[in-house]
């Protein structure tokens, strides 16, 4: 649904603000695609600019595409801005572009709805979800679009429910510009581990939408050009897993239908090995990849940070039955936790090198506000406010002990040959489970074909040729090609060439070792 019964038009700007470089949004390998910009699109600020009233111009800029420009922002009545933590500099930095132009700014999403006091310059803040404070807003701007005289604060009390929200404004996003593609089916999450802000901002009874609007919204995903992966964006895909057992029919029917044209992802808890039910579902609809916050191999640690559901199986087992059942790991890791020890970071270098998981986002613990460990670290006096520093957690081993294990981790785990070996062996163990999709129409069309030589023809060039890890690249390709699977080579390169070259930088500290650390670097991100 949409917000109704508003007579005045208003042209509202929607600006996504950058990224500063990270871990999980390849930058790097955007030069060796079919000219991606950015990871994935936006799903709460298409989702408001959905929302807004039938008769209101709309305009959606990513600034990881293109920065808004004067022209856009003298188009504008009003401006509408949402983002992470990560991005609040950025946020800032739009405001103030847009007060230049004398325009009324709105924030909302996660970072506005936990911390407000970090936007002191906005004119509206939207904290919580989409709801009552949403109809608020637009009520205002409609009925004057002028900055306020002073900051308004709308907070949500009544959540619009998830069956009524229309479906993203996919079409105002260059969808084909995106690494992948995004969509979100349930929200909240029931578990409540020490680190995390999401039981906090969204709930722990997961919210959710009707299996009907996923396949709606994966038609428009495709109509709008999306190619090759979907992400579930759901903080936890089995939340809820009634739902999730009642999602999979649909989702493996949309796949039949539509002749498997893409893949799909998600995030879930590692007690998802215990649901067969799930993941054999899961492997029909055509899964695979599946992110778990494994965070440490370590039980002390896990049970410290109120992660005990990480065990109900034993981890490795977890991750070698999630393998069979087709879907490679991606496990999020944290370092710098209270349990660490000096030989912490051995002892995650030898899980990498038992689990065989090629990809894992190793990051410096941070506390986020609205979360039991900000509330516990501010207790003991151990939050440190500094952005000179990558995390703001006053770590029981000595700072610069803990940045320098997790440079050594990150030099070794993503050694290119290290790397490419957890591929082979995913190569060989895990995908021979998938499913094979009859072959498409889709699969033979000119359009696939051209991109996979497209990404063949940079590959080649600019790792095999160009590149400075050519051996053992050409070790990894020249198997593929014996074998025919090309499909294997462009999938594991797109995503290894990234977290090669991220790790390295990381290794001599030009990249934050915290996906939610605000530090400014000087790194430079090929921006072809
Ligand atoms: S299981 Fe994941 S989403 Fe849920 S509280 Fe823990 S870290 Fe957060």
């Amino acid at each position: 649904m949409r917000a109704e019964g508003i007579e005045t038009v208003r042209r509202i700007l929607c600006v996504f603000p950058r990224y500063t470089p990270s871990f999980g949004t390849f930058e790097y390998s955007y030069p060796l695609t079919d000219g991606v910009q950015a990871f994935m699109p936006p799903q709460g600020l298409l989702l408001i600019a959905a929302y807004l009233p039938a008769n209101w111009p709309v305009r959606f800029i990513d600034e990881n595409i293109r920065a808004a420009t004067a022209e856009d922002f003298k188009w504008a009545e009003a401006v509408f801005v949402s983002g992470m933590h990560i991005q609040r500099q950025q946020m800032n930095d739009i405001c103030r572009r847009a007060h230049a132009f004398d325009l009324a700014v709105a924030i909302g999403g996660p970072s506005v709805s936990a911390c407000p006091e970090y936007y002191p310059s906005f004119d509206y803040l939207h904290i919580g979800e989409m709801g009552d404070a949403t109809n608020e807003l637009i009520a205002r701007v409609a009925r004057d679009p002028s900055r306020p005289e002073q900051q308004v604060v709308l907070k949500t009390a009544d959540r619009l429910e998830m069956t009524k929200f229309p479906i993203p404004a996919y079409e105002l996003a260059d969808i084909k510009r995106y690494f992948l593609g995004s969509i979100q089916y349930s929200s909240g999450c029931p578990y409540q581990c020490e680190f995390c802000d999401i039981p906090g901002l969204y709930g722990r009874n997961p919210r959710l939408k009707t299996p009907q609007q996923i396949t709606a919204e994966l038609d428009r995903l495709l109509e709008c050009g999306v190619v090759g992966s979907v992400y579930f964006v759901d903080d936890n895909f089995i939340g809820n897993r009634k739902a999730a057992l009642d999602l999979l029919p649909h989702l493996i029917e949309w796949q039949k239908k539509t002749g498997y044209v893409l893949r799909l992802s998600c995030e879930a808890t590692l007690n998802i090995a215990k649901r067969p039910e799930i993941l054999s579902g899961m492997r029909e609809a055509f899964f695979g990849t599946i992110f778990c916050g494994i965070e440490t191999p370590d039980p002390v640690a896990l049970k410290a940070m109120h992660k005990d559901h990480n065990m109900m199986v034993p981890i490795m087992e977890a991750i070698k039955t999630l393998n069979n059942y087709g879907m490679e790991v991606v496990s999020g890791i944290i370092l710098g936790l209270d349990t660490d020890k000096p030989e912490t970071g051995q002892h995650l270098l030898e899980f990498i090198d038992a689990s065989q998981i090629p990809l894992l986002t190793i990051n410096l613990l941070q506390a986020l506000p609205q979360t039991p460990l900000w509330d516990r670290l501010k207790r003991e006096n151990r939050l440190i406010e500094d952005e000179g520093r990558d995390s703001n957690v006053d770590f029981r081993l000595p700072y610069e002990d803990v940045v320098r294990m997790w440079r050594a981790c990150m030099k070794d785990a993503y050694q290119p040959g290290k790397l490419l070996e957890r591929y082979e062996y995913q190569i060989r163990e895990t995908y021979p489970h998938r499913i094979t999709p009859p072959p498409s129409r889709e699969q033979r069309s000119w359009r696939n074909i051209k991109l996979g030589l497209t990404l063949l023809r940079n590959i080649f060039w600019k790792v095999g040729v160009l590149g400075d890890y050519k051996r053992e690249f050409w070790k990894f390709a020249l198997r593929r090609l014996a074998r025919g699977e090309i499909e294997h080579l462009i999938g594991s390169i797109l995503v290894a060439h990234h977290l090669i070259l991220y790790a390295r930088d990381a290794s001599v500290g030009q990249q934050n070792a915290s996906n939610y650390s605000v530090r400014l670097r000087g790194a430079a991100v090929p921006a072809e």
